[in-house]
This record gives C-alpha cells, structure tokens and sequence, in this order.
C-alpha cells in the first residue's frame, strides 16, 4: 500500500494486482489513489491468562478496506505470520470478492499473531474474548461483521458473539458470521467455501472439457476449505492423490482414501499420524501432476520461483492470495486455467451474507436453500469473469478483478467525496 505503514509482500502484492486491473480500468486517478489503502486500521495488544499464571500479551488487528457498497465483512485469522500489511491485503481482497458476486458489502479482516495450535482451550477463549472487547467499538452489525479464516472456526465465532452481547446486554448474533448453527448460525456455512471451490471446479471442467470422474486432484491445506473441497471433489469421483497440512503431506498416486482422513481429522489436530502412500512437502505437492490443484493454505505459495514447474491443469485457488503475479505471467503462458480466489473461494462470505440476513430477519433457511443459492451466485459470477476474460482476451484474475474494482470505483464516483 502507498505509505508504509502498510507495506509487507502481501500488501504490495495486493496493491500491485490493483495496479494491473487499473492499468487496463483506466479508473478516475482520484478514486484509484484512495482505493490502494484501507479506510481504518486498529492494532490492540491483546493481555491474555496463560495456563502457567503468566499474561501474555499478543498483538491483534482489524483493518477495514472500503464499505462504499454496505458494512465491512470479513474473518478473523489466527496465525503466528498474522501482521499489519497482511491483514490489509486480505481486507482489499474481500472488498473486491464481495464486489464480484455482487453483496452489498465492504471489505475487512482482522487476526492475531499468534499460533493457535498451542493454545489450550481456555488461553484461546481468553485470547478471543479480549481480542473481542478490544475491538467492539470498531465493529457491529452495520459496521463491520467478522467471520473465521484460518486458525478459527465456530467455537471461536460463537465467543466473539458472547463477548460482544455481554457488553451489550443481549443477543446479538448478527455480530458475526461461522456461528454454531445452535446460536444463530447458517446451515451450510461450514462447509460453503469448499463446497464454493468446488461448483466454479465444475463450470470450468465443463469449459474445458475435462471428465472429472477420470481427474485427478492435488489440495494444499486440510482444514475447513481444504478437507470440505477433499471430500466434495471425492464424491464426484475426482481421485484425490495429495493432501497436506502444516506438517507435510502425502502422495497416493492411486488416490487417498478420503473419508478416512476426514475421520482422522476430526479427532487428531493434524494429519501428521494418518500415513497413506508416500510423504510429501508442501512444496512438493504443488508440482505434482494432476488436472486440479487447489491451495487452500497460505498466501504466496506459487510464485516466479515455482510456477513453471506446475503440472495441473486448473488451479483453484481456495486459499486467498496464493498465487504472486510474476506466477500469473507464468501460469498464462503454460495455459494453466485459473480460478482466482476472489471468484473461487467467495463461497465463504456469499453464505456468510446469508447468515447475516438470516439473523437480522430471524427468519431461517434450509440447508438446500442455502447451497442453491450459493451454486447461482457462484455460477453467475464464474461466467460473468468468463465473459469479461474472453471480450477483454485476459486472465480469469485480471477480469475477476476488472469487474470487482470496477464496481466499487463506480460506487465511489456515485456517492462522491465528503469533505
Ligand atoms: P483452517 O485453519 O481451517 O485450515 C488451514 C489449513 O492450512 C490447516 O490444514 C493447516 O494445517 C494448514 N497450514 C497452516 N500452515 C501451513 C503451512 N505453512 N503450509 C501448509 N499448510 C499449512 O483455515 P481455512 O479456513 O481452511 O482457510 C484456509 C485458506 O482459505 C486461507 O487462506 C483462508 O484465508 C482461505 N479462506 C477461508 C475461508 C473460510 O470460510 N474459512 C473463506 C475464504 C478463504
């Protein structure tokens, strides 16, 4: 981002695929100046009762991006690479995620810089909660609605919700969204990003004419996105050679049996003692052949130094910002077809927005519901990216990003400067 404070590899790299959507956007120069940088952004030091008596102060954020087109939504990440300019950079990307499947939404994120795999149970809830209360006057149902992202999940979700109406003296689910369905949360929301990554999987194996029930597929990550896409693309008869996690990974060329690492996975925190076929690195996973790669770990994981050795034929990217644009340049020539994260994982706020309709209407819908609407959002925007790819003859990134950008540019000219 423009002024320092910002700046770290994510954040530029953030800024530069604007830079490359502005290029070909051409946008009001006054409106692409204030686009490059947030809005707000908040850094609390977060006191937290370890299990030993000690107080460990960990350091939070929460930046807020733009809400030209409705209140801030976005996760919260717990993570010990967690900083100012990365969190920045994932709050540009939902502002522009959102824009593209069309919520009338803005765009934030927040995390702690902390690993969460550590923790017990009772320092993690003491961690979010005053993370919580730290950041309360920033947040609200109209203002900004987290969510998780890696390192959270629902429990999490359902404290932040708790600390938040003790202080209001209420319920207020509304506050946030990957709730326990119990509270307030949505059928489906669990499972919406993988199951997002995989319905754009199918518009593009449809385009390109690819048979996934003969197609292999290789998935960096096995927590929420990457265990949901696992198993989704598993039950379409996809053979799954290679799962990973932050320990390492594994290569079955004859395919993983799935539903037991699912099992596994549920009660073991890693994949770490589940050995199937032969052990990989998480690097080594993503050069694998195979007709689908999917990221859905860190951001930066294919880059000018690894992306012409990929052997995959779709890259979807579950995880946000994985790929680094000299790879792009690089994926492009290979003719690697790739669903970039803004369309492919945008299943996770598409039904985040549900839940948050849901509870300001208190009116619920069925899991079906949920996943149909879920699959029209995502199919319309695939072929909406699609078009603008072909009449424009750029990358499915570039034209996910055109039509994002554009939108909330639009919308800022609208409304105009308040000074
Ligand atoms: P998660 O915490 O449930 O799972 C993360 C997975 O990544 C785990 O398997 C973990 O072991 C693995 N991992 C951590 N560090 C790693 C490393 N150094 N190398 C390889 N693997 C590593 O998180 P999640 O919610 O599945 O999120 C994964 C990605 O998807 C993130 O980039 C996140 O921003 C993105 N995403 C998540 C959602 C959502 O709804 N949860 C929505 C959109 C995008």
């Amino acid at each position: 981002m423009a002024t320092i404070e910002w700046r770290s590899p994510a954040s530029e790299m953030a800024v530069r695929q604007f830079e490359i959507a502005d290029e070909k956007l051409k946008l009001d120069k006054n409106v692409a100046g204030r686009l490059k940088r947030p809005d707000q952004a908040l850094i609390v030091s977060v006191p937290t009762r370890m299990d030993d008596g000690r107080v460990h102060v960990f350091t939070g954020y929460r930046v807020q991006h733009n809400d030209v087109l409705g209140p801030f939504k976005g996760g919260i990440r717990y993570h010990p690479e967690v900083n100012l300019g990365e969190v920045s950079a994932l709050a540009m990307w939902m502002t522009w995620k959102c824009s593209l499947v069309g919520l009338p939404l803005g765009g934030s994120k927040g995390g702690i810089a902390c690993d969460p795999t550590t923790l017990s149970r009772n320092e993690l809830q003491g961690m979010t909660r005053r993370y919580t209360a730290e950041i309360l006057n920033f947040i609200g149902p109209e203002v900004d609605v987290p969510g998780p992202d890696m390192g959270t999940n629902e429990q999490v979700m359902a404290w932040v919700m708790d600390t938040y109406s003790q202080h209001k003296g209420y319920a207020v689910p509304e506050i946030v969204t990957g709730k326990p369905v119990d509270i307030g949360g949505t059928a489906g929301r669990k499972e919406a990003t993988g199951r997002g990554v995989v319905y754009t999987v199918l518009e593009a194996a449809k385009l390109l004419s690819v048979d996934l029930s003969k197609s292999t597929a290789a998935i960096q990550g096995f927590g929420n996105v990457g265990s949901v896409v696992a198993k989704e693309l598993a039950s379409l008869g996809v053979k799954v050679v290679a799962v990973s996690d932050r320990t390492g990974g594994f290569y079955e060329k004859k395919g993983l049996p799935v539903e037991t690492l699912l099992q596994h996975t549920t009660k073991n925190p890693g994949l770490e003692k589940c050995p199937f076929g032969e052990r990989i690195s998480n690097m080594e996973l993503l050069e694998l052949k195979c007709d689908i790669l999917v990221p859905a770990a860190l951001g930066m994981q294919i880059t000018g130094g690894n992306a012409a050795r990929l052997k995959c034929r779709i890259l979807a990217e579950g995880a946000n910002g994985p790929t680094t644009p000299e790879a792009d340049e690089i994926l492009r020539q290979k003719d690697i077809f790739v669903i970039p994260d803004i369309l492919a994982n945008a299943g996770g706020v598409i039904v985040s927005y549900f839940e948050w309709v849901q509870d300001l209407q208190n009116f619920f819908w069925t899991e079906d519901e949920v996943n149909k609407k879920l699959r029209e959002i995502l199919t319309r925007a695939f072929h909406e990216v699609l078009g603008m790819s072909q009449r424009e003859k750029v990358d499915m990134r570039l034209a996910a990003l055109m039509i994002g950008v554009n939108r909330v540019a639009r919308a800022m000219l609208w409304r105009g400067l308040y000074a």
